[in-house]
């Protein structure tokens, strides 16, 4: 490995060492910059890895709220400001019971590159608590949102920091955090979450983002390699608002769904899956997913076993471990669509792309959901509202660009269809020149 490349990444390996979720992110993005690093010799005295590596700012906060019993709970609360290189702070916030530190720092430095592929003026965050919405009352969800925001509004605003959903974090919750947000700031920034409800400045169209945008992803990646979605079987995990709208949109283009998934178990209905039957369970009646009649009902990670010609992670991070790829190689798997966020280990990576398995990777495929959560931000600031159609359309569009931006890069430093190198040297190179031009900070 260039020699700067590992300096760098020792050092994070170092000062990091108990945060293995963001040394992964890490090194999975360095070590596929080698070629451009070794072009520019300049980076390393301007230390402009290092800088890119470290989060401009990290917040940690207490969260305490009364649950129905009467009882005070503590949870912990999370900021963290990665870079306002290109624009404000902008991404999700998560609420579950494995959100560390490492987890916000993984999300966070992701988040950047994601967002320079978009196109669209936004700086990278993320934020979060170890707080579990599952099986708490809507009360319950309400006051602990108005005590995440009570503490996490002195950072954010529609110019400073925009967060909006990720896992646990919905349509429901957002609206919590704005009111809090709005009382308290005296204000209307309609600008400062997105993801919001439709009745007060959501936009139409971000619900399906994340889930539209990968699918359009997937499209032009089988396209460019001679394939189509027409006809081909997937699995899908998870069963959020990732999962549902990707399974929407891969329904539309031809794709039958076989199976899906939550973090108990996997369902595989080999006639192919009924998606209102899984939003009335998973949506409308906040159920498990083995309400499901009619189908097979196995264990989450059964369903990389299951014989499809394209996986779609779309749960959590390191959900696909190398034995999960090689299951899915032998089963014939031609393609793999990254919903998630990191949802597939290094290994898994390695061992698809060594298997001529065309990968569409994180950073690039669920870009979507930001993507539209910044035309949100531009409705707010117009104080107008664009129809559903014009908003797919851009969607689309981006999607389209971002592909072709991934497929760029990769031709151009001879890395052929390896999508993978290809997403993140072309984020890292419109990174990198705007780092250069903006001095040391
Ligand atoms: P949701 O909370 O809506 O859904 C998450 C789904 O994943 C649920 O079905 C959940 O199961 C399942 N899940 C969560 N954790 C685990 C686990 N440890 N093992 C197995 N299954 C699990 O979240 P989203 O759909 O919004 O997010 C899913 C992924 O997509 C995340 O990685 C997120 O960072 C990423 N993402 C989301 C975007 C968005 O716009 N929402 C944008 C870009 C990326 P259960 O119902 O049992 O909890």
């Amino acid at each position: 490995m260039n020699r700067y490349l590992e300096k760098v990444l020792n050092e994070v390996k170092t000062k990091n060492e108990h945060e293995k979720e963001y040394i992964q992110a890490v090194d999975e993005v360095l070590t596929t910059l080698e070629p451009v690093i070794e072009k520019h010799c300049e980076y390393e005295q301007m230390a402009l890895l290092e800088r890119m590596v470290e989060p401009e700012r990290l917040i940690t906060f207490r969260v305490p709220y009364v649950n129905d019993a009467g009882q005070t709970i503590v949870h912990r609360g999370y900021r963290v400001q990665y870079s306002s290189l290109i624009g404000p702070y902008k991404g999700g916030l998560r609420f579950h019971p494995s959100v560390n530190q490492s987890i916000m720092k993984f999300l966070g430095f992701e988040q950047i590159f994601k967002n320079a592929l978009t196109g669209l003026p936004i700086g990278g965050g993320k934020g979060g608590s170890d707080f579990d919405p599952k099986g708490k009352s809507d009360g319950e969800i309400m006051r602990f949102c108005q005590s995440f925001m009570t503490e996490l509004q002195r950072h954010i605003g529609q110019d400073v920091d925009v967060p909006a959903g990720d896992i646990g974090v919905g349509e429901r919750e957002i609206g919590y955090l704005f009111g809090q947000y709005k009382r308290i700031k005296d204000a209307y920034e309609g600008g400062v979450l997105t993801g919001k409800g439709l009745s007060y400045g959501g936009s139409l169209a971000r619900k399906e983002a994340t889930g539209y945008g990968l699918m359009y992803f997937m499209r032009e990646m089988l396209n460019a390699n001679g394939q189509s979605l027409e006809g081909k079987t997937a699995v899908i995990s998870g069963s959020g608002n990732v999962a549902i709208y990707a399974c929407q949109k891969a329904q539309e283009l031809g794709v039958k769904v076989i199976a899906m998934s939550d973090s108990q178990g996997c369902i595989y209905d080999k006639n192919g899956i009924n998606l209102e039957l899984i939003k009335q369970i998973k949506e409308v009646n906040r159920g498990r997913i083995s309400e499901y009649k009619n189908a097979q009902y196995l264990e989450s990670k059964a369903i990389w076993g299951i014989k499809a010609d394209i996986a779609l992670p779309c749960a959590t991070q390191n959900e696909v471990t190398l034995e999960d790829a090689k299951k899915l190689v032998a089963n014939g798997v031609i393609a793999i669509g990254e919903g998630a966020n990191m949802p597939c280990t290094k290994e898994a990576t390695e061992y698809f792309l060594a298997n001529n398995v065309l990968v569409a990777p994180a950073k690039a495929s669920n870009a979507g959901g930001v993507a539209t959560s910044a035309i949100e931000m531009s409705q707010n600031s117009m104080r107008y509202y664009l129809t559903f159609e014009e908003v797919d359309k851009m969607l689309e569009n981006i999607m389209i660009n971002i592909f072709k931006s991934c497929q760029k890069a990769a031709e151009e430093y001879g890395l052929g269809n390896n999508y993978v190198a290809g997403a993140n040297i072309a984020a890292f190179r419109k990174l990198a020149k705007a780092m250069k031009a903006q001095g040391i900070v």
